[in-house]
């Protein structure tokens, strides 16, 4: 088996050949992936069982078909994206045609992480691809289930020197990281995205962080509380609360907060039944360092519903937290798991301090009917992308740009922003032979007024 340093020196042989440049190369590729990926639907699902009890249902809507429908669309537009873009000219480069190019980077490296295992893998592998790169993928060591069928998936669909999955925890990708990319894409936590910054600046290596963060969940009284609570069970305890935008806490407005939890409490019950543990719908938490991490957040005075834990099973049930500190274990850093602080507020300011108490997060969220209020909120606060009225839906839309800003990561992709993302922009100015006006060339005497009036003509 070749080692990290050599499957690197391979493609960047191949990439040298120019063979990825070629669209109509990129495009069989990328069917023959399509094909791959249908072929093992079943085996999709099941290997994200083992992993963490992830139902079918939900591997189906949160991973397969987002990736499948990527994939759709790529393939359908990957002509038109790929074409060099015709822009206009500037009369101060007269003649000329101006374009930018979009041209692959090269060599790319993707670290993933384990709680869309499938998705967040083959995303950003598709894109990379589909832009005309080599790519090294790093699957998560903590769905060994999922990242096995990845890696098989790709080593029958990919030559090496294009695409490589390489398997392994913080060493591998440590080999991995010291390599010189010519771009690298992580998702994962904070603390490991400045370490993959850090690597990525020792080789001024352009780089995508996709992080996490405290998302706020805001619910003022202007809503339909059934339909509040009935989405809020949706968002937050898909995948067991484990999702990077999910609504890690709720600001609620006080004189509606106690409805709120009733109605929220109810709903839960619809999802999950009175004992949520032999729930088929409700995921696992991903290994037992988790369950602990996660109960050793929780203050057992302050849990108004839920709270079961069996670490044995990698159980918890969906909680709800009741009016934590904001400098308490729960508040501290991203909950990442079915537990739900519920703050509340009465003005403004009150929301301000508790959103600005925190880094920039990845995602924001407002239920409301007040469209002043919703406005406001949106332009307020820095976030990467919300939604009004919902949670997580604007993650399924590949015409908005995901990513994070701040502490919550920085660049974005889905859809075509996924391709610019791993293609630079390459400007070309064409200039035309037949005109060469004498206003730049020396000797300068008596062109200099001149040359101030076209600027301010033209500029
Ligand atoms: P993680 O940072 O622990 O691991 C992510 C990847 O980094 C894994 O492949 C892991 O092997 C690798 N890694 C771990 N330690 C490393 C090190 N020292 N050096 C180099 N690589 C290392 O994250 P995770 O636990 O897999 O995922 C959970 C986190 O990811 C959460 O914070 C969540 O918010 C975030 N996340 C963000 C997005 C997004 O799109 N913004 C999506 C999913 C998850």
């Amino acid at each position: 088996m070749d080692t990290i340093p050599e499957i690197l020196l391979k493609q960047k042989a191949f990439f040298k050949t120019q063979k990825t440049k070629e669209v109509s190369y990129r495009l069989s590729l990328l069917k023959t992936l399509k094909q791959e990926i249908i072929s093992n639907e079943q085996a999709i699902y099941e290997a994200l069982k083992k992993d963490f009890r992830k139902p079918e249902f939900e591997t189906f809507i949160s991973e397969f078909g987002l990736v499948i429908s990527e994939l759709n669309l790529v393939i359908r537009n990957l002509k038109k994206w790929a074409k060099p873009e015709r822009v206009k000219s500037s009369m101060l480069t007269f003649p000329s045609k101006d374009y930018v190019y979009k041209q692959p980077y090269g060599n790319v490296l993707i670290i993933a992480p384990w709680n869309y295992p499938f998705l967040l893998a083959m995303e950003p592998l598709i894109m990379a691809v589909a832009a005309g790169n080599t790519v090294v993928l790093k699957p998560s060591e903590l769905t060994k289930h999922t990242s096995q069928l990845i890696t098989d998936m790709i080593q029958k669909t990919f030559p090496e020197s294009i695409a490589k999955s390489v398997q392994g925890g913080v060493e591998t990708a440590t080999t991995l990281l010291a390599q010189k990319w010519d771009y690298i894409f992580f998702t994962g936590s904070v603390p490991v995205g400045k370490i993959v910054a850090r690597a990525a600046a020792n080789h001024l290596t352009p780089v995508t962080l996709e992080l996490g963060g405290k998302s706020p969940c805001i619910i003022d009284d202007t809503v339909n509380l059934k339909l509040v609570a009935r989405r809020i069970s949706w968002g937050k305890f898909l995948n067991a609360g484990q999702t990077c935008i999910s609504a890690d806490y709720i600001i609620v407005k006080s004189n509606i907060k106690d409805a709120f939890i009733e109605t929220l409490k109810i709903e839960i019950v619809k999802r999950y039944g009175k004992n949520p543990k032999e729930s088929p719908d409700l995921p696992r938490i991903i290994n037992k360092r988790n369950v602990s991490r996660i109960a050793d957040m929780m203050d057992e005075s302050q849990v108004i519903f839920g709270g079961d834990i069996d670490v044995e099973d990698c159980y918890i049930a969906p909680t709800l937290i009741d009016s934590p500190d904001l400098d308490s274990k729960i508040m501290r850093d991203e909950i990442f798991g079915p537990v739900l602080p519920i703050l509340t507020y009465n003005t403004e300011q009150d929301i301000e301090h508790v959103i600005w108490h925190y880094d920039k997060p990845l995602a924001l969220y407002i239920f409301s009917n007040n469209n002043t209020f919703i406005e406001q909120t949106i332009n307020k606060y820095s976030f990467g992308g919300g939604v009004v009225n919902d949670l997580l839906i604007h993650f399924g839309n590949h015409r908005l740009p995901f990513g994070g800003i701040g502490a919550s990561g920085m660049g974005a992709y889905h859809g075509k922003t996924g391709f610019d993302t791993f293609s630079h922009n390459k400007a070309i100015s064409k200039r035309g032979n037949w005109s060469d006006p004498g206003v730049r060339y020396a000797p300068y005497k008596g062109k200099f007024g001149f040359l101030k009036k076209m600027f301010k003509y033209f500029s």
